[in-house]
């Protein structure tokens, strides 16, 4: 390091939280107040089930689906202003929101050896972020997803729990999706919110804050509000 250069010690955030609690919009909004990386970790399950859809694996045979994530060609682009997820050259941002990802998902989820071989590339990010020449510039990053407090990252500087009550996410992934949330938009992402919860909820726990997490409850916020509640937390850490 030159004389002069000013090091700085890098801060790795972990948010987790179930779908519709909002904590993608959140954990973006908070990595670029902070010059952060962004790391996404539920868009790499979603990389990996179009990946398998893709090369055709069946879904229910676990070792054919853990070789074929093992050896997927994933790029995730840690900008929090623009994140990307490109598998084999292929832009996949938009293909890994749609309705056949989300269904199926949770069946790739819960292979364990798949958990383990992104697990594996989600810290390297982590260790990657805190690099003098990386995105952040060493400064660190913002990681959200399921497991990211408790299995990725249990030693992050910051974990939050980012919750909402079921009907408050109900509602905001119904917004999302339908662009309404009257009765029958509820009703129709009742499934996708609830069914994928409870489906993870057999191999990963993100409903409850382990030990040390901090839990913020946003049913009650507003988007500025929740962010504004996550700064808290980083400046207020012990
Ligand atoms: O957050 P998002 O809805 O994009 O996550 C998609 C899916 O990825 C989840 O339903 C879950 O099956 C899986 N996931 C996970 N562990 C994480 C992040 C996401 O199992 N850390």
């Amino acid at each position: 390091m030159e004389t002069g250069e000013l090091s700085t010690t890098p801060l790795t955030i972990a948010i987790d939280g179930p779908s519709g609690s909002g904590k993608s919009s959140v954990s973006k909004a908070v990595a670029r107040s902070l010059g952060l990386s962004y790391l996404d970790t539920g868009a790499m399950y979603r990389a990996a089930t179009w990946w398998c859809l893709h090369t055709g694996v069946a879904l229910d045979d676990a070792d054919a689906v853990a070789a074929t994530v093992r050896a997927m060609p994933l790029v995730m682009g840690v900008d929090p202003a623009a994140p990307t997820v490109t598998v084999d050259g292929t832009d996949v941002g938009e293909a890994i929101r749609e309705t056949t990802i989300s269904a199926a998902v949770s069946a790739v989820a819960t292979n364990l050896e798949v958990r383990a071989e992104l697990g594996r590339l989600q810290r390297a990010a982590i260790e990657e972020a805190g690099q003098p020449g990386s995105f952040s510039e060493g400064r660190g990053i913002v990681a959200e997803g399921r497991d990211i407090t408790t299995v990725v990252a249990p030693d992050a500087d910051v974990r939050v729990l980012l919750t909402a009550s079921e009907e408050a996410r109900l509602r905001r992934r119904s917004l999302e999706v339908h662009g309404a949330a009257d009765e029958a938009a509820v009703e129709a992402t009742r499934d996708q919110v609830l069914r994928r919860d409870a489906d993870d909820s057999t191999v990963v726990q993100f409903h409850v804050a382990a030990d040390g997490v901090v839990t913020v409850d946003s049913s009650d916020l507003d988007f500025d509000q929740t962010v504004q509640a996550v700064l808290d937390v980083v400046a207020n850490r012990g």
